[in-house]
């Protein structure tokens, strides 16, 4: 299911609860570990489609371990980043190319990953979906931003 431009930055409206493992949960989990990549599998289940590459996993609820397929959408970078900065209340015209990433976390990242951490771990750390956390460390979103955070 992709999102549809009306639902960008409304969150869930339905008021359906998030989900973990087909349960209904109403807390995040303590341990974050546990929030597997069962998310996609529910996606499928549900809609019979998967994101392609150039796309992310959308968490209406923000929930990054939430299964709930009624809160998943399949969404462009730049959907998901309008739909986090209408969230923030933020303005529209922000350059940032990549959701619930700054420039900082980015250069983290980077700098992670360097240090031979997973792209998994990473993108657990960060609460993005793995695709996410490699396309930004891999410079195919967040493109030219150099190395380190210029003080
Ligand atoms: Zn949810």
């Amino acid at each position: 299911m992709y999102v549809q431009p009306h639902e960008l930055g409304q969150g869930v409206v339905d008021g359906s609860p998030c989900m973990m493992d087909g349960e209904p949960v109403s807390e995040p989990p303590a341990n974050r570990h546990h929030r597997p990549r069962k998310y996609k599998k529910a996606l499928w289940r549900a809609y019979g489609v998967l994101p392609k590459p150039n796309e992310c996993v959308m968490h209406l609820c923000d929930n990054g371990w939430c299964d709930n397929p009624q809160h998943l959408r399949i969404a462009t970078y730049s959907q998901n980043t309008l739909d986090a900065t209408i969230k923030r209340g933020g303005s529209l015209g922000g350059d940032r190319p990549h959701a619930k990433l700054t420039k900082a976390d980015v250069f983290e990242m980077r700098r992670l990953r360097l240090e031979g951490m997973s792209y998994q771990r990473i993108a657990d750390q960060f609460n993005v979906v793995v695709s996410c956390a490699y396309n930004a460390i891999n410079e195919i979103t967040w493109k030219g931003i150099g190395n380190a955070i210029e003080q």
